[in-house]
């Protein structure tokens, strides 16, 4: 049964009354531009000529000699302009609020990185920016806020509450509800009511697409697994979803964090609860009474209470595998990468990386792994400091 807006019993759109206007609007607007040729032409040339389409699929053959096992490949979203894969998502929602008369996108950050990416395709498109930030969440990643200022957007504190993404959220829902008529509300990955999931999914899927012509290009064939960290999911989504009628193995990897309990990961497939959250039916973290729960990660970017609905109904249906990888481990690949590629990854994808690392050596020397290495890691650098001091390591 396919109803629309849904991945099996997951998905919808659980949310107030003031919204189904907006949501109708956006679902109409994207089902007519999506198949529009000139939408379509203007998106890929962006994707080329600005963010740095196609990247690479890299061999990274010093790290599979090391591992001794199946050949890594890397797919280098890191190599995007901005450094990370936000910004195929920020083009093409940005591009979808210019068609719709939109002069104004607001958008909501946590660590800030989905903030710069939508500053910057407002930038490029001449669309006024307004991101809603937590307090705690501006003073802590001053670098992201100051990059969004640059790029000419508004940068807006939220006071309320704990401070944080959850308190930026619902005030740029508020902005939203007020301001619908002018204002478009871009979303930083394939969470959210129907029609987000899909429309996120579908901007992100480039990533699979390319993938899987340069697999076939370099090896003659698919590859064996196709392996990416799971924040929200829309690395992971985009990466996967050409590949779900195919013979490949998928395994998306969660922020396993410090610790089992609630608050020391961001693990919501693998230990969370079904629940609603942002307006989804989902799997979310969150205590026995449905009170979300805090989260933890190393990597900024994973450190969220819920996850897709799409990626809910794929571990349902087991078409993915989910696994959760620790700080720990996603700092020791991240180590490993800079040592022995040259190349620094985000702590994101290290969480990717660190699950590849343990899977090539078990596998036979002609299996491709791919890993989405969905970012760089410069932004990662004190992060990846402290713990080598802490550690006596390095
Ligand atoms: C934001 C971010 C993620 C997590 O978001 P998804 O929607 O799960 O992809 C992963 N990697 C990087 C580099 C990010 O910036």
């Amino acid at each position: 049964m396919k109803v629309r807006g849904r991945f099996g019993r997951f998905g919808g759109r659980y949310v107030p009354e003031t919204l189904v206007e907006a949501l109708d609007e956006l679902e109409r607007s994207y089902e007519e531009l999506r198949d529009d040729s000139s939408f379509r032409s203007e998106l890929e040339r962006l994707l080329r000529d600005y963010a740095g389409r196609p990247t690479p699929l890299y061999f990274a053959s010093n790290l599979t000699k090391l591992l001794g096992g199946a050949k890594v490949y890397l797919k280098r979203e890191d190599l995007l302009h901005g450094g990370a894969h936000k910004i195929n998502n920020a083009l093409g929602q940005a591009l979808l609020a210019r068609r719709m008369g939109k002069r104004r996108v607001i958008a909501e950050t946590g660590a800030g990185q989905h903030g710069v990416a939508t500053a910057m395709a407002c930038a490029v498109l001449g669309l006024k920016c307004t991101v809603y930030m937590g307090e705690l969440d501006v003073e802590r990643q001053s670098a992201n806020v100051k990059r969004m200022r640059l790029l000419g957007a508004e940068v807006v504190p939220v006071r309320s509450g704990t401070r944080t993404l959850k308190d930026a959220i619902n005030e740029a829902i508020r902005d939203w509800v007020t301001n619908v008529e002018t204002t478009y509300y871009l979303l930083g990955s394939c969470v959210g009511p129907h029609p987000y999931p899909t429309i996120v999914r579908d901007f992100q899927s480039v990533i699979g697409r390319e993938c899987r012509c340069q697999a076939l290009e370099a090896e003659g064939r698919l590859p064996d697994w196709v392996v990416a960290c799971v924040g929200g999911g829309s690395n992971a989504i985009g990466i996967f979803h050409p590949f779900l009628e195919d013979p490949v193995k998928l395994v998306g990897v969660e922020a396993g964090g410090r610790g089992e309990g609630i608050g020391e990961h961001a693990a919501s497939l693998c230990r969370g609860t079904e629940g609603v959250l942002h307006g989804a039916y989902t799997y979310v973290i969150q205590d026995e009474d449905g009170q979300v729960g805090e989260t933890w990660s190393v990597a900024p970017g994973l450190d969220y209470p819920g996850v897709g609905p799409e990626h809910a109904y794929l571990k349902e249906t087991g078409r993915v595998e989910y696994v959760a990888v620790d700080d720990a481990s996603a700092l020791r690949a991240y180590l490993t990468l800079a040592r022995t590629e040259g190349i620094l990854p985000a702590l994101e994808p290290a969480h990717a990386l660190a699950h590849a690392i343990e899977l090539a050596p078990t596998l036979p020397k002609d299996e491709v792994v791919v890993v989405n290495l969905s970012g760089r890691g410069d932004k990662d650098l004190d992060t990846v400091l402290r713990w080598l001091e802490l550690e006596g390591a390095g």
